[in-house]
């Protein structure tokens, strides 16, 4: 199971899979490109200036290509999520299979890394994932890291205080570099898998294996002794220099806004491996759709894990696009009693500790509806009853309007369910009553 399957799979179904001739330049061109079509078809870039390989782009933009990645469908994906990082499987291990490029380079210039915005200090790799082993415990780690290039072989790394942290401060402790391997160009399911909030000490790539119904292969590269993942279209092997930072910023994060600049690590590339000589190249355009499906899904199925345990039937859980995947929560509930509402509320905050805002709706309201929700919200919310405000309470990193020492923030619950004081029918939305064919093919002529 990899990309170049999945990017096979697009291809067979009419319009989700966009290939662009035009010869375009990894400076600001291609991210205008994938940014037009956020939320369309996955898009396939033939010709980079002056750059080898191919680039692909909005593969996992819209929730419908995820579910084709996944085998699922919309109502089941945040259940099949859950599942695999509660089950997570070993991949079968296999000879390595990748080869280094022609001329056995490991200049980083030769792949097609993108400089996205305007005030952005270089390109950097947005869809790489890192592994690295814990040398305490023996581990391995696998999480999405941005990367901005410094020169030919070193990058700067951006690194929150996660399992990626922890190694490294493990290995700092004794003065050694941290020996890492990243890959670029994998499966939706691998990219879902490495950034799901599992525990520490969880392998990303069995949850990946088991999210793939145990086809994933793996394989160790043969100087870090790192596993990752067969099938990847490039993989690079380094280290993380010890003690070594160097300013990394600013960056576009899911809000759309600038990233401050901080002291980060600093990675050394020694070796550049690729699948095929036609490698493919796989860009995530930063706060694009893809990255906030890709961060706020994982999210999204703990959200509805923690709903699960309150009310039975849940609906649907959806991070708004509008809310960056990461703020905004609207969760679709059939409620069994008045109250339930509110304690999904404080459910979902629990879930999702970054989370702001959250609406929840009855299970008529389609909660991936925008329209629909704020309709909820203006027949069946009354403020001075149905508003939750938790005043100062740790919030995200990533909103600007919190207040950005401490943190602190104030969180808001909507319940925009119907109250059960009240006839239901006063509440109910008008149908009109007729089958589905009546309305369908209205212009053909009938025999
Ligand atoms: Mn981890």
């Amino acid at each position: 199971m990899s990309l170049r399957n999945f990017i096979m799979e697009l291809e067979q179904d009419k319009g989700e899979l966009l290939v662009i001739r035009k010869e375009l330049s990894a400076k600001y061109e291609v991210a205008a490109v994938i940014k037009k079509f956020d939320s369309g078809p996955a898009l396939y870039f033939q010709k980079i200036k002056q750059k080898q390989g191919f680039l692909v782009a909005n593969i996992c933009s819209t929730r419908e290509k995820i579910c084709k990645a996944l085998k699922t469908t919309v109502d089941k994906l945040h259940e099949k999520i859950i599942n695999a990082t509660r089950s997570p499987k070993k991949p079968k291990l296999i000879e390595f299979p990748f080869s280094t490029p022609i001329g056995n380079s490991s200049d980083i210039n030769i792949l097609p890394i993108l400089t996205h915005y305007e005030k952005d200090p270089g390109p950097y790799i947005t869809a790489g994932i890192v592994f690295a082993r814990d040398p305490v415990t023996g581990f391995q780690n696998a999480s999405i890291h941005r990367m901005l290039v410094i020169d030919k072989n070193h990058l700067a790394i951006r690194i929150v205080p996660r399992h990626l942290h922890k190694i490294v401060m493990n290995y700092w402790r004794e003065k050694r570099d941290v020996p890492v391997a990243i890959a670029i160009g994998v499966h939706p399911a691998v990219l879902i898998a490495s950034s799901s909030p599992v525990p520490y000490g969880v392998n990303e790539l069995y949850v990946a294996n088991t999210l793939l119904d145990g086809t994933l292969k793996t394989t160790i590269c043969p100087n870090t002794e790192l596993e990752v993942p067969v099938g990847a279209e490039i993989i690079l092997e380094g280290k993380i220099l010890y003690g070594k930072e160097v300013d990394e910023g600013p960056f576009v994060d899911l809000t759309g806004t600038y990233d401050i600049v901080r002291k980060q690590p600093v990675i050394k590339i020694e070796k550049i491996y690729l699948n095929k000589d036609d490698f493919i190249y796989q860009a995530i355009l930063p706060a694009g759709s893809e990255h906030k499906l890709l961060m706020g899904l994982p999210r999204e199925a703990k959200i509805w894990d923690v709903v699960k345990s309150i009310v039975p039937d849940v609906r649907g859980v959806y991070l708004t696009l509008g809310g960056c995947g990461w703020l905004h929560a609207v969760v679709s509930i059939r409620k069994q009693s008045d109250g339930d509402a509110k304690n999904v509320i404080l459910a979902a905050f629990a879930g999702h500790p970054s989370l702001k805002h959250v609406i929840v709706v009855d299970d008529d309201v389609n909660p991936y509806d925008m329209e629909e929700v704020e309709w909820a919200i203006a027949t069946r919310f009354n403020a001075s009853q149905d508003l939750i405000i938790i005043p100062n309470v740790r919030g995200s990193s990533l909103d600007p309007s919190a207040d950005q020492v401490t943190l602190l923030t104030t969180k808001m619950g909507i319940d925009a369910t119907r109250p059960f004081n009240k006839p239901k029918e006063k509440f109910e939305k008008a149908k009109i009553p007729v089958e589905e064919k009546i309305i369908d093919n209205l212009t053909e002529e009938e025999n």
